[in-house]
């Protein structure tokens, strides 16, 4: 392998031990017929089965185009991603799932499009084959996301089948982010980005690892990540409840002083209460 390889392709891993070899098996005879240079970075996010072990076996195999990150625990698949990217050699970058949803013969597709001069090529998935309630929160979470980022346009951001500049991707490593959405991050820094449509397969095997509510988690991190609004609402707030709470103390000290005390310490103790809530 030359020292600077041309194509780096990351690969974030969690449990997925009964597809690593398939994927290998797709993916390597995709990356041969390129006739370019190229390094693979498995990012093993903490997976407790025996992809660490498969993944250091594949290493061995093909050491000159293998490389394999391990996490002591589960980041998540965004964080992975950031790990791969601070250890790429390339000059163009392309992330993919591990458990063949993204079909890597369309790999040569997104680098046709980086080749044309495009920064950041985004797949997005056609006739996508998850569950429908799959489908719709991530119609609702592309929706929040264009309301979030009007200037952003982007047709799935959840298609991790995607390449990039490795201008952008220093960026992005450089921003310092953790649990961001590298897709939605990549485009504060794209200059010329493209979608371009994508297969999607089913899982090679396994299951997804995203519930219900670790999709929520992810739809509450992409708003407290990308807009200031939610920190905004919340000043709004606290300077309204301190503003309400210095007028009720204002009069309490003036009623004290003209009519004399009266039972309402507690209501002077709420009053304090409340504005000191409302400054923190
Ligand atoms: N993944 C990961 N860490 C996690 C969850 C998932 O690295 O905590 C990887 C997983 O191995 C796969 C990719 O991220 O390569 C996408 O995961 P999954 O297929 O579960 O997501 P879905 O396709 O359902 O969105
Ligand atoms: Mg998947």
């Amino acid at each position: 392998m030359a020292i600077n390889p041309e194509i780096s392709v990351v690969v974030p891993v969690y449990n997925e031990e009964a597809v690593l070899d398939k994927l290998v098996a797709r993916l390597l005879p995709v990356m041969d017929g390129l006739n370019r240079s190229y390094e693979i970075i498995f990012v093993n996010d903490g997976s407790k089965d025996k992809s660490a072990v498969l993944l250091h076996k594949l290493h061995h195999e093909r050491p000159d185009h293998i490389r394999v990150i391990n996490f002591n625990t589960n980041y998540g698949q965004h964080m992975a991603f950031m790990a791969g990217f601070e250890h790429v050699r390339g000059d163009k970058i392309v992330t993919m799932d591990a458990d063949l949803q993204n079909p890597p013969e369309e790999i040569p597709k997104l680098l046709a499009k980086m080749d044309d001069g495009y920064d950041v090529v985004g797949g997005f998935r056609q006739y996508r084959k998850d569950r429908l309630w799959r489908k719709l929160v991530s119609k609702l979470h592309n929706r929040l996301r264009a309301a979030i980022m009007p200037r952003i346009k982007m047709e799935d951001e959840g298609c991790m089948l995607r390449a990039y500049s490795r201008k952008v991707v220093d960026l992005m490593v450089a921003s310092g982010e953790s649990n961001t959405f590298i897709s939605a991050l990549a485009l504060l820094y794209a200059e010329n980005p493209i979608d371009v449509p994508v297969k999607h397969e089913e899982r090679g095997a396994g299951e997804s690892h995203y519930s219900f509510y670790k999709l929520i988690r992810y739809n509450f991190d992409i708003i407290t990540n990308f807009s200031l609004v939610p920190i905004q609402i919340f000043t709004f707030i606290g300077i309204l409840v301190s503003f309400c709470s210095t007028v009720l103390v204002i009069y309490m000290f003036i009623r004290r002083l003209v009519v004399g005390p009266e039972a309402q310490g507690v209501f002077t103790l709420f009053a304090i209460l409340f504005l000191l809530m409302g400054i923190c």
